[in-house]
């Protein structure tokens, strides 16, 4: 069991490679049912400080591994992600398995089908551990909104792990999956992979099916994975990304082979390096200077590396945050009017006539910053206030996607922090909602143009806190944007 004296180096530990634990699988070196059950020792070591843990789903995850190691045992060829431990932001539905979204309302749901990511990390051999900690709702930038109690940093147990896909960043960190998966609305896989010190992908809008993912925003959100490394990260956006008939909204474009194509370096051979596009707007005043000379030192290792560093504005970047929390909020609103005390989850006990029943489960079930939430996008799609805010923030947004566009015919990747700063203590922020909205300041840009990214950590500060570096691409530009961040990762390594 940890105790509050456990000195904080012994929860941040590296998980191996996929392709070294798939090699040590395939040999049968090492079994899946062993390597999952080292997890669960772990982790029952670990979670009672770092709460990165919700639940388990232990008699899935055996089935599974011993699934793998009998196809290990008769020499069959082995899928990608073979007895690889893996966890799921509790945002994303498993059957028959706990989903609560990190939220009070959905306590005891369980429900009835699986979604799509993780049917697919199943179908390429993943094993399934449990269910992560994260911000009520995905709706965060520290975890301490889970109605669950925050997740500490493995890193700084005083510290916040970042949000709302806190869990799945720190069980990465503290080696407690090899792989996860989290979702982004508006930072939430980016801003904590960079809190972490590990890799985050923002796939492009409709890269990755949402099927079972609970909605926060639905024309922002997006599923996307976690890793020790970059290249780990691109085999798992292969496995998850493609089209879904269950998803509309999902890409039809075909799936490249990420991991192969992130082994291409920044400068091939005969050809011009990578040009990359640095905008002044990102390191303006508020960014913390040790952020900032980290980020540079990457820049100019991207230089070294033989691209060719552009400045590139995005003057509408000011915007983005308002923008954002408009658009986010009004989604919001609409998508948790389902949660009712009839469909799922808690009721009232306090419920004398229906639309008490409503309210009490509503008032009971929510916590503050979800309210909040639902009160902020209420507001904006009222009458009278649709035109002056809603329809204006989509105007806004429509602007900031072009604005990128337009920076994207000039460079191939942009570089920026994630965040302006590094990852602040629990309870430093929580008194001021304004200030933890503006902790999104340079992740929730993309996230309204629907472009992609990834995060790779890019240097720590003088305390040892790590700082990542988002790298942006075009629409469905994944490929280009693991091979930027291949190259950060080398020299940092
Ligand atoms: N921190 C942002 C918010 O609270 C982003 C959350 C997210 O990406 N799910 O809305």
């Amino acid at each position: 069991m940890a105790s509050e004296t456990t000195t904080a180096e012994s929860y941040v530990e590296k998980p191996k490679t996929l392709a070294a634990l798939r090699e040590e699988i395939s040999s049968g070196r090492t079994k899946a049912a062993d390597l999952a059950n080292e997890y669960y020792a772990r982790i029952e070591k670990k979670n009672p400080r770092l709460n990165i843990y919700l639940s388990f789903t232990k008699e899935r995850a055996m089935a599974q591994a011993a699934h793998i190691d009998n196809l290990a045992a008769k020499g069959d060829p082995l899928p990608p992600l073979a007895g690889i431990p893996t966890g799921l932001k509790d945002v994303m539905v498993v059957q028959g398995a706990p989903s609560t979204a990190g939220s009070k309302i959905l306590q005891g749901y369980q429900p009835p089908y699986d979604c799509t990511a993780v049917a697919r990390l199943e179908a390429a051999g993943a094993v399934l551990l449990g269910k992560l900690n994260c911000d009520q709702f995905a709706m965060g930038s520290s975890n301490e909104n889970s109605a669950y109690g925050p997740v500490r940093n493995p890193v700084d147990t005083e510290r916040v792990p970042g949000g709302s896909s806190g869990g799945s960043a720190a069980a990465v960190a503290a080696n407690l999956a090899v792989a996860t998966l989290g979702s982004d609305t508006g930072g939430s896989i980016r801003q904590p992979a960079s809190f972490c010190g590990v890799v985050g992908v923002l796939p492009t809008y409709g890269r990755v099916s949402r099927y079972g993912l609970i909605a926060y925003a639905s024309s922002l959100d997006r599923i996307g994975p976690f890793s020790a490394n970059v290249r780990d990260a691109a085999t798992l956006l292969g496995v998850i990304a493609g089209h879904d008939p269950k998803d509309a909204t999902s890409s039809a474009a075909p799936v490249e082979d990420y991991a192969a194509q992130s082994d291409k370096p920044v400068k091939e051979p005969g050809k011009g390096g990578l040009r990359i596009g640095v905008p002044a707007e990102y390191f303006a005043e508020g960014l913390d200077p040790e952020v900032r000379a980290a980020i540079e030192k990457g820049i100019a290792a991207l230089e070294a590396a033989g691209c060719a560093i552009k400045p590139v504005s995005l003057p509408h970047t000011k915007y983005a945050v308002p923008t954002y929390y408009l658009v986010a909020t009004a989604e919001a609103s609409a998508n948790l009017a389902r949660f009712d005390g009839v469909r799922y989850g808690y009721r009232s006990p306090r419920s004398a006539t229906l639309s008490d029943m409503y309210s009490h489960s509503r008032d009971e079930g929510f916590g503050a910053e979800v309210k909040r939430r639902i009160f902020l996008g209420t507001y904006a799609l009222s009458a009278g206030y649709y035109d002056a805010y809603y329809l204006k923030a989509q105007q806004v947004r429509r602007i900031l996607a072009e604005e990128f566009l337009r920076a994207f015919a000039e460079v191939d990747a942009i570089v920026t922090p994630t965040s302006p700063f590094p990852a602040f203590k629990i309870g430093e922020k929580t008194g001021d909602p304004l200030a933890m909205y503006l902790a999104d300041i340079y992740t929730v840009t993309a996230s309204l143009a629907g472009i992609c990214g990834v995060t790779v950590p890019c240097g720590t500060t003088q305390a040892g806190l790590p700082v990542g570096m988002q790298i942006l691409a075009r629409h469905l530009g994944e490929s280009t944007a693991f091979r930027v961040a291949r190259a950060v990762e080398a020299a940092n390594s």
